[in-house]
């Protein structure tokens, strides 16, 4: 043991710490430190503590955890708005792909039969019916829809996008097509028997043959163009 006792020290430490002791304490405690590891140990102790309190440590670590909890929430909720963000994203995207397709490109709007001509309706010699579709409006006609009813009639649709373009050609009139209609297979592959063939759709439309009618025979061009 030490000569002088380690309460003595202790009571003397925070004097010593603070460099407020006379130069006599100073010397006692250097001696007693030297030699005791307790006192020692109590003295680096005392210089942590007057760094950080324990108090401050604990209240650091709180905070601490808070800011990392509100970076966590912030993290979060940035994810969320950018998720949030991403499906807006998306759906403008996808609404204006639909708005596009639905304008420009979807072909569901019928034609009126006002501006279409139907011309050279003939039948050939194998029997099948032969016409000429044509359009005088100047605008594209994108693509024709084959439809067959349970009455037998077959319709032949023209179909344009709600935009309508014009034709590339600018031409009055521009043909659509030469038809040469087999009445026997389209009613074979389709398992119903074709009695008349429209233009249109049932409230619009323009007959080209219907079951019965004589047709004029088709013209030797047209039978030539067919016969190679
Ligand atoms: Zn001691």
């Amino acid at each position: 043991m030490n000569r002088i006792s380690c309460d003595v020290i202790k009571d003397v430490l925070p004097l010593y710490y603070d460099n407020v002791c006379s130069e006599a304490t100073r010397a006692i405690v250097d001696e007693h430190i030297a030699e005791c590891e307790a006192c020692r140990d109590l003295l680096q102790k005392m210089s942590i503590d007057i760094a950080l309190p324990t108090e401050g440590v604990e209240q650091y670590k709180r905070e601490g955890m808070e800011l990392q909890q509100i970076a966590k929430r912030w993290n979060r909720s940035k994810l969320i708005a950018f998720a949030k963000g991403l499906i807006i994203a998306t759906s403008i995207c996808g609404i204006l792909i639909l708005g596009y397709v639905g304008l420009f490109k979807w072909n569901f709007i019928s034609a009126p039969t006002d501006v279409f001509e139907i011309t050279d309706v003939s039948q050939r010699k194998d029997g099948n019916i032969y016409f000429q579709a044509a359009q005088t409006d100047g605008y594209d006609l994108n693509r024709v829809k084959y439809t067959l009813t349970d009455d037998g009639n077959f319709y032949m649709t023209p179909l344009r996008p709600v935009v309508k373009s014009k034709h590339q050609q600018k031409l009055g009139i521009f043909l659509i097509g030469n038809y040469n209609f087999d009445v026997k297979q389209q009613s074979a592959s389709r398992n119903k028997e074709i009695q008349a063939i429209y233009w249109g759709t049932p409230e619009d439309r323009i007959l080209i043959w219907e079951k019965g009618m004589q047709l004029p025979p088709a013209s030797e061009e047209v039978e030539a163009e067919y016969n190679n």
